[in-house]
């Protein structure tokens, strides 16, 4: 494209990266009709307080909204609540919703997201088995609490260990298992993991790791889970939280190509050039990592979202180039982790963990490819700049506490 979307663009999905994409088109001045259609009943939310701050009963509901519902009206977006679509015409350039309605459309956005995974087990459909993804999911895990309740959560990941930290805030039971040797070690320094562990089990939740789940036990609701090794744990009440499956079944039905997803260019455009796939939906290629990935983030919803913006603003393909980063936070840790963690990095550690506070280094090839940081937040604000900048470093110096890493910014730019 080279001229400024005029048509209908039809987003479907409003969650994080449809909502940011409409608001973000008229912030742009784009004058084109805008349906952000969303499956939900509620206005597009936040979910990462689901797992942390309102699930604990900290936050309140109506703060989860990005916006009141007029608020979509004030800018001319037509915000379709409730309503799902069904089928993609890609010849005929139209959305089809599951009341029959046939929304025409210049450009279609895919925002679809993704789901929770669901753990296809025996006894998987026992009641008492919760997964949790969106606000009705945490609401119903909310009022199935009580103090003493014993609860297993499955899957020791960013959102297991959230639940659990929230869980056990309430004054809940928890027992994590997690099929992996290690909790929360996809992606995260190894010395932040044992941290979190560490700080979990000091907090009373049972960590079992290296065993998975054989099934759930019980007559109608779950009484325990059964692992692996043939160990059961009690439980009155499991959550699974063992990663998500990706909403991409629209796309392939359309005869889109999915692979894990929906495969974009570094400017979120499949294979059809009137349709965008952003957000958990897209398998992108990254321009700043260089490579395909689907990224699961509120910083890659937003920052793709506001790509597409401006390319459909604009007419001018605009790539997302953001470094990603990600936080969590379980008890009294804030974790935050900037760029992109593989497995078999070298970590430098700055400070001790025993403080609580600290932050690993990972260094590829010399230059500084992610910072994870646990209540450090400056070096974490820090780590966003090494890491854009790809900026060099010798594992010794960054061991060095008397060593400050700002010094290896380059000068020109300022300090
Ligand atoms: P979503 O926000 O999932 O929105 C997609 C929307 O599309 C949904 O409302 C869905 O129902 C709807 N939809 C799907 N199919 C259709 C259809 N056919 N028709 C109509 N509507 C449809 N990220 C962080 O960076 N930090 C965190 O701490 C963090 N914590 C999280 C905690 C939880 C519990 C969860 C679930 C996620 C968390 N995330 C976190 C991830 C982050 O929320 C997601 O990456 C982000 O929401 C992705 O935005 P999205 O718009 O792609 O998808
Ligand atoms: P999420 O975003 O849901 O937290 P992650 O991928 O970060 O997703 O974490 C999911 C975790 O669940 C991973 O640590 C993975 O090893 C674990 N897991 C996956 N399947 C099972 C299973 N059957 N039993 C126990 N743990 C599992």
């Amino acid at each position: 494209m080279s001229e400024p979307a005029r048509g209908p663009v039809v987003i479907v999905g409003a969650g994080q990266a449809g909502m940011q994409l409409a608001t973000g088109l008229r912030q742009l001045g784009s004058t084109a009709s805008i349906t952000l259609v969303g499956d939900e009943r509620c206005p597009p939310y936040e979910r990462p307080p689901l797992s942390k701050a309102y699930l604990t009963g900290e936050l309140e509901r109506e703060r989860l909204w990005f916006r009141h519902e007029q608020a979509y009206a004030r800018q001319d977006v037509e915000l379709r609540l409730a309503t799902r679509a069904v089928a993609i015409d890609r010849a005929a350039r139209t959305v089809t919703t599951a009341a029959g309605e046939v929304l025409p459309y210049e450009y279609c956005v895919l925002a679809t997201g993704a789901r929770a995974r669901r753990l296809e087990v025996p006894g998987a459909e026992l009641a008492g088995i919760h997964l949790l993804r969106g606000l009705d999911d945490a609401d119903r895990l909310r009022a199935a609490i009580r103090p003493g309740v014993e609860v297993a959560v499955v899957g020791g990941g960013y959102i297991g260990m959230e639940i659990a930290a929230s869980l056990t805030k309430l004054g809940a039971r928890v027992a994590v298992i997690e099929a992996a040797p290690q909790v929360m070690s996809r992606g995260v320094a190894p010395v932040v993991a044992d941290h979190v562990a560490r700080r979990h089990r000091a907090e009373g939740v049972r960590l079992e790791t290296g065993v998975g789940v054989a099934g759930f036990v019980g007559d109608e609701a779950v009484r325990a889970v059964r692992l692996a090794d043939g160990r059961e744990v009690a439980a009155e009440l499991v959550v699974v939280g063992i990663g998500a499956a990706v909403n991409d079944e629209l796309a392939a039905a359309a005869g889109l190509a999915t692979d894990g997803g929906v495969p974009t260019d570094a400017c979120a455009r499949t294979a059809d050039p009137a349709i965008f796939a952003i957000g958990d939906v897209a398998v992108q290629d990254h321009a700043f990592l260089g490579r395909h990935v689907r990224l699961e983030s509120v910083q890659n919803a937003v920052d793709q979202a506001k790509a597409v913006a401006r390319t459909l603003a604009t007419g001018t393909p605009t790539p997302m180039r953001e470094v990603p980063w990600f936080w969590t936070q379980q008890f009294d840790m804030m974790i935050q982790m900037v760029g992109w963690a593989d497995a078999g990095l070298e970590w430098v550690l700055r400070g001790e963990t025993a403080t609580g506070a600290f932050a690993a280094y990972a260094l590829a090839d010399g230059a500084i490819q992610a910072v994870h940081a646990v209540n450090r937040g400056a070096d974490y604000a820090l780590g966003r700049r090494l890491v854009r900048e790809r900026i060099r470093a010798e594992p010794g110096q960054l061991a060095d506490p008397a060593f400050d890493p700002k010094t290896l910014l380059p000068a020109r730019r300022g300090r």
